[in-house]
């Protein structure tokens, strides 16, 4: 299978990006990955996402971008690129179903994955008590008591979504003070269903067939406590989904991969946006923005190479390259 533009990932940096490219007629192949949509569709409500004076559910907006963008061409491709060989073009993407897929030029759009504790029960117990998507999993802890683990914005607006189910529900944060917007902050102490304990670790998920409890540490103190709990919703932040790319694309430390301000990567016709890239903002509107220049750049390079291939003339026995914007820009 062969497209002019292959985007990795579904999430609103890969969904705007798509829109973008089948607008340039570029008819662009979104591979749709692990989780279809990205991260955003495990968010309840979306408040902050312009255009939606009442605010709009992560999946429905995740889904009405990838309409809007299959409305101008785009394809979906509904796979998991396994391995990548990016030193040559065509690049070559392969897929868990063993297919190949060739492209003049690669959006990366990965998005991240929620940062795990990393504490001994933690896996283990993964989805019978603990889970990562309160959307997903709140309705099973209705009556029950839950404990969320972060101070920033998704521990709050996916605990304050949990206290619509749980009796009650405990927000343990190795701070005194939340990292979350102002307005997050007074709607969670407005809120009676939820308790907080300071300057706390969680260093163990406790429970043989379900989770039962958490064992904490003070930082401060250093005393060590046990909450009886039925169920853990870590929201510790996020590590970006880069590893495919590990020995050919540049990242930084934490593996976020590295643009330039023109969402180009070191190598040319790749390029990357969204959560893999943007440790800082972490918006579905920043993506969408990024996704957005990550196609028109990918326009411009395929414009690029499409004129060079047409050049015969050289300067000086030198080839020379010329960027041009296609005439039909807009
Ligand atoms: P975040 O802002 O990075 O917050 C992560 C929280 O987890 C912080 O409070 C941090 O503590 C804590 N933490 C990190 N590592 C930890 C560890 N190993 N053990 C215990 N606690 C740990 O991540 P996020 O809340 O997922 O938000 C990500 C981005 O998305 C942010 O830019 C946020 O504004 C945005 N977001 C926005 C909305 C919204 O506007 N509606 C909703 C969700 C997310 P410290 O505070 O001590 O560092």
């Amino acid at each position: 299978m062969h497209t002019k533009v292959a985007i990795i990932g579904s999430g609103p940096a890969g969904l705007t990006a798509a829109l973008y490219a089948a607008r340039a007629n570029l008819e662009p192949l979104v591979i749709r990955g692990l989780q279809p949509g990205g991260l955003i569709t495990t968010t309840n409500e979306v408040e902050n996402y312009p255009g939606f004076v009442e605010s709009i559910g992560g999946f429905e907006l995740a889904d009405t971008m990838e309409r809007q963008a299959v409305k101008f061409g785009a394809q979906t491709y509904d796979a998991i690129i396994t391995h990548v060989d990016l030193l040559q073009r065509p690049f070559t993407l392969m897929t868990d179903g063993g297919e190949t897929i060739t492209a003049d030029a690669l959006i990366v759009a990965t998005g991240a994955s929620p940062r795990k504790m990393g504490v001994p029960g933690e896996d283990v117990l993964a989805n019978r008590g603990v889970s990562y998507c309160a959307t997903c999993d709140g309705f099973f802890f209705r009556n029950k008591r839950v404990v969320v683990v972060g101070g920033g914005d998704s521990a709050l607006e996916e605990g304050l979504f949990l206290t619509r189910y749980v009796s009650e529900l405990v927000l343990v944060h190795r701070r005194d003070t939340l990292r979350a917007s102002a307005i997050m902050q007074e709607r969670a102490f407005a809120n009676p269903k939820m308790r907080f304990v300071w300057d706390n670790v969680v260093e163990e998920v406790l429970g043989e067939e379900r989770v039962t409890g958490v064992r904490i540490r003070n930082l401060k103190t250093d005393e060590v406590t046990t909450l009886e709990t039925d169920g853990v919703f870590p929201y510790i932040g996020h590590v970006p989904n880069s590893q495919l790319f590990a020995d050919v694309l540049d990242m930084d430390a934490s593996g976020y991969i590295i643009t330039d301000e023109r969402r180009r990567t070191n190598i040319p016709g790749v390029f990357a946006a969204g959560d893999v890239v943007d440790h800082i903002y972490r918006q579905a509107i920043t993506a969408a923005g990024e996704g957005c220049q990550a196609a028109m750049e990918a326009t411009w390079f395929l414009a690029e190479q499409e004129y060079l291939l047409k050049k015969t003339e050289t300067a000086q026995g030198q080839e020379v390259a010329v960027v041009v914007a296609p005439d039909n820009w807009s």
